[in-house]
């Protein structure tokens, strides 16, 4: 990384073959990557360890201050050589462009948000999913690579062969993931790179997935060039916190790692089927933040003064909000603070450190509130694995029941059956709305799948927003929803996860969903036509002042409604 192969050979190279053809750009395949840093061990590399005051060390930690150090000068020779290379690229030709690879999906370690400001486009590597990864994790790549490329092109790798553990370099993936993999890529508004290795391929399944993809793309491209999100809601890309918090602790990559927080809040989004955007913590600024009704926020433990301003004049100026766990509990290295920094938008104050993580806790209903819709014949509420004990003004809605044991069966009783302890903070302040649960609610959905938990954040979601949303879909079926202002007016684009391999592939096969109820508000055009681009037909719709009104007969794997 510091050494002259970077700033010299490198340059010798791409100038040599900028001399004798006619190229367009340069990419190179696996750097920077926005995965964990590396330590070198060259002696350049060892040159710049000297300066910095020792080797830093092999693993990620943010509470080393030599690792601070290393990471900071990690990403200021990221961007330097990302610019030098573009501006040689650039030498011949003003358009063409050297293209990084990035991707990574939710899981980040290297800031993308600085990478960003490099970046002429952002080429992500997402190629597939194995294990336990959920089908939505290339929309989350998207949504990562909007949230800080402001329009800016980005594309996305997928592998038409079988990226899975194992690996399959040279037989297909199953058609129907493919698809689907395809569909998030061009729904979360990337653009498709579809990706085969070896030039006598003796499988060619794959082959007939990617040219209907793209025949039935290019005689809808014009619908595909967004001009901006619709979204109403906002969830906070955690961008320290998923590359610092407890991280090194023996995390795995999508489950028990700092990414859960986030896949708990998503799982319980697709499930209410709720419009919303990722927004960087860096772009955490009034501009960016005023269109969305309400910011999420799952677990943003390490947050900067800067930032923890932005979201309190954000609420200020009348944006709702919902935080859980150790939000704003931290600076941006990870620097525990007295109190959450946003305490007082919380109405919350930290009374203690972390209880648990531990099993068979509770919440306990103590008072009617519009967040506790649905949850008629229970006063008890499964509690989340972790919480920090908190002091709150606000009346007490939900409270802890603390842990007690659930082995043997003889011993199975409450010890302490009711607190006075808030197990989540429901307060108003002028016009916002601030919802505030002081555990990992989010990951503990996650971790265990209780429709409870979703339930609950689901309803506390909704309260957050208010009613009326931009747009709503009602049927059955888990779906994700992208809705976008095109070139030729409005796209709204559903993607069918209602599968057996939702969150374990390789998806088999679709099955089909019924009929879709759409209420969709445009901003400003009466709306002539509606029409669905994989049905291909037109669908009767109704306009009211803004609101078009129309049902989606079917869902199979993708649908995208034009509104024009
Ligand atoms: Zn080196």
């Amino acid at each position: 990384m510091f050494s002259p192969y970077f700033s010299e050979q490198m340059p010798a190279i791409y100038r040599e073959i900028n001399q004798h053809y006619p190229i367009d750009g340069f990419f190179t395949n696996g750097w920077p990557s926005t995965g964990p840093l590396h330590v070198c061990y060259c002696e350049a590399c060892r040159r710049l360890y000297d300066k910095l005051g020792g080797t830093p060390p092999a693993d990620t930690d943010a509470s080393n201050t030599l690792y601070r150090k290393y990471y900071q000068a990690y990403m200021d020779r990221v961007l330097e050589i990302w610019r030098l290379w573009d501006g040689i690229a650039r030498e011949k030709d003003p358009q063409s462009v050297y293209v990084g690879n990035l991707g990574g999906g939710i899981d980040t370690v290297k800031d993308i948000k600085e990478i960003s400001q490099a970046a002429a486009w952002f080429n992500a590597d997402h190629q597939g999913r194995a294990g336990e990864t959920p089908i939505w994790n290339c929309a989350q790549q998207g949504r990562v690579a909007q949230s800080v490329m402001a329009g800016r092109t980005i594309t996305n790798v997928s592998g038409a062969y079988s990226n899975t553990q194992p690996v399959w370099r040279h037989v297909s993936k199953a058609p129907a993931e493919l698809n689907l993999w395809l569909a998030q890529t061009t729904a979360s508004g990337m653009v498709p790179w579809f990706h085969w290795l070896g030039g006598s391929p003796e499988d060619n399944r794959w082959r007939e997935v990617g040219r209907s993809f793209f025949d039935w793309h290019a005689s809808n491209e014009p619908h595909f060039r967004n001009r901006g999100s619709l979204a109403d809601l906002a969830v906070l890309y955690p961008q320290r916190t998923v590359a610092f918090y407890s991280r090194g602790r023996g995390s795995s990559r999508y489950r028990g790692g700092p990414v859960d927080h986030l896949q708990g809040l998503y799982y319980a989004l697709l499930e209410g089927r709720f419009v919303f955007d990722f927004v960087h913590e860096g772009n955490l600024d009034a501009a960016n933040l005023q269109k969305y009704r309400a910011l999420l926020i799952p677990n943003a433990a390490f947050l900067s003064d800067a930032q923890c301003e932005a979201i309190r004049q954000y609420v200020k100026n009348g944006g709702s909000l919902l935080a859980t766990f150790e939000t704003s509990r931290y600076n941006e290295w990870g620097e525990p603070r007295a109190d959450f920094q946003l305490a007082d938008v919380f109405g919350a104050h930290a009374a203690g450190e972390v209880i648990g993580p531990q099993g068979n806790t509770y919440s306990r209903i103590e008072m009617q509130h519009p967040v506790l819709r649905g949850f008629d014949g229970t006063a008890l509420l499964p509690g989340a694995e972790a919480h920090i004990p908190v002091k709150a003004e606000a009346p007490l809605v939900l409270s802890v029941v603390p842990w007690y044991p659930a082995f043997p069966p003889e011993m199975v009783y409450p010890r302490t059956p009711r607190t006075t302890e808030h197990a989540a903070v429901f307060r108003k302040a002028g016009k916002s709305r601030i919802a505030f649960f002081p555990s990992d609610v989010d990951r503990t959905c996650w971790r265990s799948g209780n429709a409870d938990l979703s339930q609950l954040i689901q309803n506390a979601v909704k309260w957050v927003r208010g009613d009326d949303p931009a747009i709503s879909i009602s049927g059955e079926g888990i779906i994700e929803v992208f809705a976008w202002k095109t070139e030729p007016g409005y796209a709204l684009h559903l993607l069918n996860y209602t599968n057996p391999n939702m969150t374990h592939g390789a998806i088999r096969r679709i099955y089909p969903l019924g009929r879709q109820q759409v209420r969709f508000r445009v901003q400003d055009r009466a709306i002539k036509v509606v029409r669905g681009l994989r049905l291909g037909a037109h669908l009767v719709f109704k306009q009211q002042g803004h609101t078009v009104s129309f049902d989606v007969p079917s869902v199979t794997d993708y649908e995208v409604i034009a509104l024009q």
